[in-house]
């Protein structure tokens, strides 16, 4: 199961960073997450200011 972030996603750009896996990346209005990268480790929950990832 990947993560997904939420529509609350505000683009700061602090989760990309602290993906060890480098699955996060700037999309249309949000940042996404690429599901094929993705091995749940929370990493970007914990960072995000406004929790907007979390498990689908
Ligand atoms: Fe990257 Fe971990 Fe967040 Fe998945 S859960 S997008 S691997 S930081
Ligand atoms: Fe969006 Fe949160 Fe990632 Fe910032 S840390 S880009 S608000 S999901």
């Amino acid at each position: 199961m990947a993560y997904i972030i939420s529509d609350e996603c505000i683009s700061c750009g602090a989760c990309a960073d602290n993906c060890p896996v480098d699955a996060i990346s700037e999309g249309d209005g949000k940042y996404v997450i690429d599901a094929e990268k993705c091995i749940s480790c929370g990493a970007c929950a914990d960072t995000c200011p406004v929790s907007a990832p979390s498990e689908a």
